[in-house]
């Protein structure tokens, strides 16, 4: 089956909303093993829309549109679909009774406006309405077939599950699954990462199993590796995923640090709680950054005794116990990170230091910053970044390279 996703709103096209419903969609379908090969989005009008469709349905067998069935005026994706019908709208008295009774049973008073939900075209089969007030339509078209969903994404993915996917499947015949997973990893340049994978990517070519892997740069969060299977069942495609990630954490060691939604924090947190140790934090120009990713993690208090923001050097003199001196320097984020130790009372400790811009400080650029990192009173590290971009960027990318290289050492040890 090929379905196309048609999202209306003038809203879309202005940039007032982003197009969540065609990504949740686009998503749902690929799980469910139909292809969609292209999306598009329209606003509010009606020749546009007739436009948009017809085009859908000389190259997609089954069309699927969101938006525009509510109660108002611009609300016209039941006439233009009744226009592509080539039928007129007629009143359901099933679809005025279900609009009817959404009302009634929640005690409001229903406009007249709010019948024109009740309308639908001719040959239409409507799709209940449980959340919202608009029903859905199953609008037949020849040998296709175009299925209308609200705009409402909570009222939009509840008929998806439980009316299309089912009837798409029914249609379709077909139960392939397709499924992803994510292997996030930090610390190994893309390019390199895809001269590893290399000869697993070849080996995958002449697998029946057709799984692929794709490369994708995150920003400063490393680099995502992604393994997509299509199989009969979820079983059969969790079996894959799972052989090929073994192969995939064979090749990239302790570079991967998570899988899918999994982040930084939420890895460090993991090594913290396997080893039974706790993390305090001493931070200067990252100003608490690193200390709020890692309260953003469930459970964070089991392994997070706090943070020192010590911006000010008199704070890293008197409260971290720093030797008197120019504070970013290897020594003074060695100092830090002792300091906090003991200061936060934690087993291990991160620290940084540094000059985030736009002036220099102490004669040093903009980008210049130093991570310190105390296992234990002994075991101590100062890692040396010459980091580029604004004040924002630099901060941010100190923050994941404390965090990547916190976690580097806790697993070496
Ligand atoms: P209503 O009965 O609320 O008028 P509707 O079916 O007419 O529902 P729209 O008016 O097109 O839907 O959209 C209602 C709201 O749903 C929008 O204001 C927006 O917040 C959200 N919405 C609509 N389309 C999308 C989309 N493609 N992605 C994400 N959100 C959307
Ligand atoms: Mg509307």
């Amino acid at each position: 089956m090929q379905v196309e996703i048609v999202a209306i709103g003038t809203e879309l096209l202005l940039g007032q909303i982003v197009d969540t419903n065609s990504t949740w969609i686009a998503e749902q379908l690929a799980l469910h093993g139909h292809d969609c090969l292209y999306q598009s989005r329209v606003g509010d009008n009606l020749d546009r829309m007739v436009g948009v469709l017809r085009h859908a349905l000389t190259r997609a067998d089954v069309v699927i549109t969101c938006g525009g069935l509510g109660p108002t005026q611009d609300d016209i994706t039941r006439e233009a679909v009744a226009r592509v019908m080539d039928v007129p709208l007629i009143n359901e008295p099933r679809a005025e009774e279900m609009v009817r009774e959404m009302f009634r049973s929640r005690g409001r008073e229903m406009s007249e406006n709010n019948l024109r939900q009740a309308e639908v075209p001719q040959g239409a089969a409507i799709i209940e309405q449980r959340l919202g007030s608009a029903p859905g339509l199953i609008c037949p078209v020849v040998d296709r077939v175009i299925y209308c969903l609200p705009g409402v994404p909570h009222e939009m993915r509840e008929m998806m599950e439980r009316s299309v996917l089912v009837d798409l499947g029914l249609r379709a015949g077909v139960t392939a699954t397709i499924k992803s997973r994510t292997l996030r990893t930090f610390g190994i340049a893309e390019s390199r990462i895809a001269e590893m994978v290399a000869p697993r990517v070849d080996a995958l070519e002449n697998d029946p199993s057709g799984a692929t892997i794709a490369f994708l740069a995150s920003g400063i969060e490393g680099v995502k590796v992604r393994l997509t299977v299509k199989a009969p069942d979820s079983a059969r495609a969790n079996e894959i995923l799972d052989r090929e990630e073994i192969a995939l954490r064979e090749i990239l060691g302790s570079s991967v640090f998570g899988l899918d939604g999994e982040t930084m924090e939420h890895a460090v947190g993991e090594v913290l709680r396997a080893s039974g140790l706790t993390l305090g934090l001493a931070e200067s120009f990252t100003g608490g950054l690193i200390s709020s990713r890692i309260v953003a993690v469930p459970g964070a208090s089991e392994w997070f005794t706090g943070a020192v923001v010590a911006y000010n050097s008199k704070v890293k003199f008197q409260l971290l116990a720093v030797p008197e001196g120019p504070v970013v320097t290897r020594e003074c984020a060695i100092a830090m990170a002792l300091g906090a130790r003991r200061a936060l009372g934690s087993d291990v400790a991160i620290a940084t230091t540094g000059v985030a811009g736009p002036t220099s400080q102490e004669g040093l650029p903009p980008g210049t910053c130093f991570v310190g990192i105390a296992l234990s009173d002994t075991e101590v590290a100062a890692i040396s970044l010459q980091l580029t971009g604004d004040r924002q960027r630099v901060r941010e990318l100190a923050t994941i390279a404390a965090l990547g290289n916190l976690r580097e050492r806790l697993l070496a040890r």
